[in-house]
């Protein structure tokens, strides 16, 4: 198998020119085109010749020539068709890699698992196009595909969010969400001049490690979900208003109160002083109460 060798400038524009690439903005597309960052993202996500890893968005294949180079096999999801026939040149030599034509968002990734890893854990490794960073890395955990570890490139500011707790302007449904099913650790800031074309945002790449065992006991996660989006939908009003207002929750004020009186919370309390632990107890009361 040849070594990687699209990661710099050089290689990327002359298969760019060859095939006349027109970048896409819509599908957010800025390739990779530095070897050291892609050498940490392999050691990162500690990939080795047992491993089946799923890639999300291979562009012209920089990445994936990486991927194949260090694991068993690799299946990349690329939506944009303009892009099939050069990945059929890039990846020629990579005898393990299979490149799907299909949007992420809409392919069935459990079945793609079943049938490619019998059903085991699998490895994520993407530089994600960052227009739906949040909806892809939700659909992997909330469809229970069969996951290990996904490490990502995304905007830094929301790597940020994805790590942060309570008490920080950052903290939100999205760090909840990710810390419920993962351990999330930053392994690297990566800067605009490490892409082709340059983002106008910083970037870094993220290791989520899946939990073996939830970290907190909630007898129903759609309703904690529920009440975590409520309790963010409207930052600056108390919790027991936004849970009042949102559409997506029917209790009285009256359960209110009391639920938040049970968790020993002051009643004029913020949904984002919360911590994870905090609002699976109020869901819990809701569940055993109401
Ligand atoms: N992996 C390549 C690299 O690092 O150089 C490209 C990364 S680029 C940030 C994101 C890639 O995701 C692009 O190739 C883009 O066409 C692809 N993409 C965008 N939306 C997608 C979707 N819904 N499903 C699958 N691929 C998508």
């Amino acid at each position: 198998m040849t070594r990687p060798y699209l990661a710099n400038p050089k290689n990327t524009i002359e298969v760019l020119q060859k095939y006349e690439f027109v970048f896409q903005k819509r599908f957010g597309q800025n390739f990779l085109i530095d070897s050291h960052v892609l050498d940490k993202i392999i050691a990162a996500a500690q990939i080795t010749k047992d491993d089946f890893v799923l890639e999300i968005g291979p562009g012209i294949g920089t990445m994936t020539q990486y991927l194949a180079f260090a694991a068993r096999e690799v299946a990349a999801i690329e939506i944009d068709r303009s892009l099939i026939p050069i990945l059929k040149d890039t990846l020629k030599e990579y005898e393990n890699v299979t490149v799907i034509h299909q949007d992420i968002l809409k392919t069935d990734i459990v079945k793609l698992v079943q049938e490619k890893n019998s059903g085991k854990p699998v490895k994520v490794v993407a530089n994600l196009p960052y227009y739906i960073t949040t909806p892809i890395i939700m659909g992997l955990f909330e469809k229970h595909v069969p996951i290990e570890s996904i490490t990502i490139m995304v905007q830094k500011e929301v790597a940020d969010r994805m790590q942060v707790g309570p008490g920080t302007k950052e903290y939100g449904a999205l760090s909840l969400a990710v810390q419920y099913y993962a351990e999330p650790e930053i392994v690297a800031n990566v800067p605009p001049n490490c892409f082709m074309p340059r983002p106008k945002v910083g970037s870094a790449v993220i290791k989520l490690t899946r939990h073996r065992e939830r970290p907190v006991d909630v007898e129903d996660e759609k309703l904690m979900f529920r009440i975590i989006r409520a309790s963010f939908n409207q930052r600056r009003k108390t919790l027991a208003n936004s849970l009042k207002n949102s559409s997506e929750l029917s209790f009285t004020k009256q359960q209110i109160e009391e639920a938040i009186a049970f968790c020993g919370l002051p009643a004029a309390v913020r949904g984002e002083a919360l911590t994870l632990q905090q609002f699976a107890q109020l869901s819990n009361y809701f569940s055993e109460n109401t």
